[in-house]
């Protein structure tokens, strides 16, 4: 059975019309399922009965389930969903000078296996459907009173894993009579599935892509992300400014510095001469420590140095703010690990 959270507009609207009922009430239907975000077919009360009768025999209405949500001293929430099949997801809330923003999970665990993030230790477990990717910032407004202004698609999961079921959420997020969130607030990262970067181009989106990076090398790439060992540094790079040319949005860069293991003077050169010429952005994050993993985070000052060397070379480069980590709740740390 399908989730009605989970349809688009139009998919509304022919299931409405395969059912013979008037056209206005697949719009009626989104209000609810969007605007007022009821979370039982029962609220939906300005829908004739028999019509509701019909949607809860032969349709399903996705709601998450708030377990925990736990506080860090910086404000960040990291919270944990339970999905109507009993699975579980974590989502976190944080709040910026600049705005607030939710870091949403595409996928319960993770396939990719890159070796520093805890995601992946058990594996894929399924993908998310549009409407829970929806429901986790929906539940999160709900429970903080807050607007979210910037979603990023960086919580377990590897989005372009599950592309169709991210398609149809960022079309419902942005959908002027749903949420409305700007594509331009919208953030996708990948570790760099080159096929699904291109497909995901060819939709040209207004949202902003993320490339999972962490070496300038292939060899280096492919100790700590089984992914590059199917698609080179090149390949992926070439993909990315393909997607810069169709869609006109600048791709970000991420690089988490491992102490030792890709934070050299050398590493640094080497990614300033990868970028050079590309209209890219660095992200640096010292990695965030993931229990049951060795990797240590880059020193202060060797974050800098890097950050400095590519700066001298044009390339524009921030480094990321630790949040949340004292609550597990910082990149690559979240695992679905807590006690019924
Ligand atoms: N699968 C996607 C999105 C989820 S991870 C991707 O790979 O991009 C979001 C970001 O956190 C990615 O850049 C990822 O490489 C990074 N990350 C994972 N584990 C981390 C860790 N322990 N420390 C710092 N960043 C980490």
């Amino acid at each position: 059975m399908k989730d009605l959270r989970s349809m688009t507009m139009e998919e509304l609207q022919s299931l409405i019309a395969s059912w013979g009922e008037k056209p206005f009430r697949a719009a009626q239907l989104f209000d609810w399922l969007h605007g007022k975000r009821v979370k039982s077919i029962a609220e939906m009360t300005n829908l004739p009965a028999a019509l509701r009768g019909r949607l809860e025999k032969d349709a399903d209405l996705t709601t998450l389930r708030l377990h925990t949500c736990q506080v860090s001293k910086d404000g960040t929430r990291k919270y944990l969903f339970v999905l109507p099949d009993g699975e579980r997801v974590e989502s976190v809330y944080m709040p910026h000078d600049y705005g607030k923003s939710v870091c949403v999970s595409s996928q319960v665990g993770c396939r990719m296996g890159c070796r520093f993030c805890a995601s992946t230790m058990d594996g894929l477990a399924r993908n998310l459907f549009a409407g829970e990717m929806l429901e986790q910032i929906y539940r999160i407004e709900e429970d903080t009173g807050e607007k979210i202004d910037h979603v990023v698609v960086m919580g377990m999961g590897e989005p372009l894993d599950n592309l169709d079921n991210l398609l149809a959420f960022i079309r419902l997020l942005s959908h002027p009579r749903g949420r409305n969130l700007s594509q331009r607030h919208i953030t996708v990262s990948t570790c760099g599935l080159v096929p699904q970067i291109r497909k995901l181009a060819a939709e040209k989106l207004a949202i902003t892509l993320a490339l999972s990076l962490h070496a300038a090398h292939d060899e280096a790439r492919q100790r700590i992300m089984p992914v590059a060992r199917r698609y080179s540094i090149a390949e992926t790079l070439a993909a990315c400014e393909d997607y810069f040319k169709i869609t006109g949005r600048r791709v970000s860069y991420e690089y988490a510095l491992v102490r030792g293991e890709n934070d050299r003077e050398t590493d640094a050169r080497a990614l300033a001469a990868l970028l050079k010429g590309k209209k890219a952005h660095v992200n640096l994050i010292p990695v965030n420590p993931v229990s049951g993993r060795d990797f240590a985070p880059s020193e202060g000052d060797a974050v800098l140095r890097f950050q400095k060397i590519l700066e001298k070379n044009g390339i524009n480069a921030t480094i990321r703010r630790k949040m949340g980590a004292d609550i597990d709740g910082a990149c690559g740390q979240l695992r679905r690990r807590l006690a019924e």
